[in-house]
């Protein structure tokens, strides 16, 4: 599939999320497959798993259940959902593309270091599979408005799908948090930064040990123009490019240098 141009008609979809398979994002996102494609499968974690980021269950066997035709669940991350559906239940035919979400919340800037939805996309790619991350953002103290990844989840997947996929690169894809009519179109964009407020909750226990208690990262200052950040402020549809190489390319020469 390197080469692009999948036919989306005959395209075999899977699907998973870090939110948990009972989660309405995923289900909104089965309804989107479901449009474009009739073999779309389901594999998703038992329980959320977001901030799971690409971690990989080693230690313990994992189990998978079928919940409904083509729909499995793994009491697992989204990295094991995504490997024993690819190497397991669907290794005869493997899926064409996988699309992970869609997730409860944006996924930008920082965020893709640790959203295990942006890692189920990963570990696709890892796998040869192209993969797209779709989250959905929303405003504090208004409801998540999925109708606007319903509204335009589709025709990002068409675009993307109608050029040559780029190696080792899945799409990080996040829907402004506002109704799909005050959506102001589509933005391709750079991974952004967000500035991190301490988001440290402490208390104590009933037994009167302290603990802590991670919180959402608060959104502050003003975002780089061209980043996803930026894109959601603007009320834009953000596409991303992820490159799965981490290396800092331009770093390289003067490095080489200092050690060679
Ligand atoms: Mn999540």
């Amino acid at each position: 599939m390197a080469d692009g141009h999948i036919d989306l008609a005959r395209c075999r979809i899977l699907i998973s999320n870090d939110d948990g398979i009972e989660s309405p994002g995923i289900k909104v996102l089965e309804r989107i497959a479901g449009d474009l494609s009739e073999d779309v499968w389901v594999v998703a974690p038992e329980q959320e798993q977001s901030g799971a980021s690409h971690s990989l269950t080693t230690r313990r066997p994992l189990r998978m259940r079928e919940v409904a035709r083509r729909r499995y669940m793994v009491d697992g991350t989204p990295t094991d959902c995504v490997l024993i559906a690819v190497k397991r239940l669907l290794r005869d035919r493997p899926p064409d593309l996988v699309l992970s979400g869609i997730n409860a919340g944006s996924n930008v800037g920082e965020d893709l270091t640790y959203s295990g939805t942006v890692a189920a996309a990963m570990e696709a790619t890892l796998l040869g599979i192209p993969a797209m991350a779709l989250s959905q953002d929303y405003r504090g103290g208004h409801d998540i408005p999925w109708k606007t990844g319903e509204a335009f989840a589709a025709e990002v997947i068409r675009r993307l799908l109608r050029r040559p996929w780029p190696d080792s690169t899945l799409f990080n894809i996040n829907f402004p948090g506002v109704p799909p009519e005050e959506a102001a179109g589509f933005a391709v964009t750079s991974q952004g930064k967000r500035a991190i407020a301490d988001n440290l909750t402490e208390g104590v226990d009933p037994r009167g040990r302290p603990y802590y208690w991670i919180g959402p990262v608060r959104d502050g200052g003003a975002a780089e123009p061209g980043t996803d950040v930026a894109a959601l402020a603007g009320n834009r549809v953000s596409i991303t490019p992820v490159h799965l190489d981490l290396t800092n390319v331009p770093v390289l020469a003067a490095l080489r240098k200092v050690f060679e």
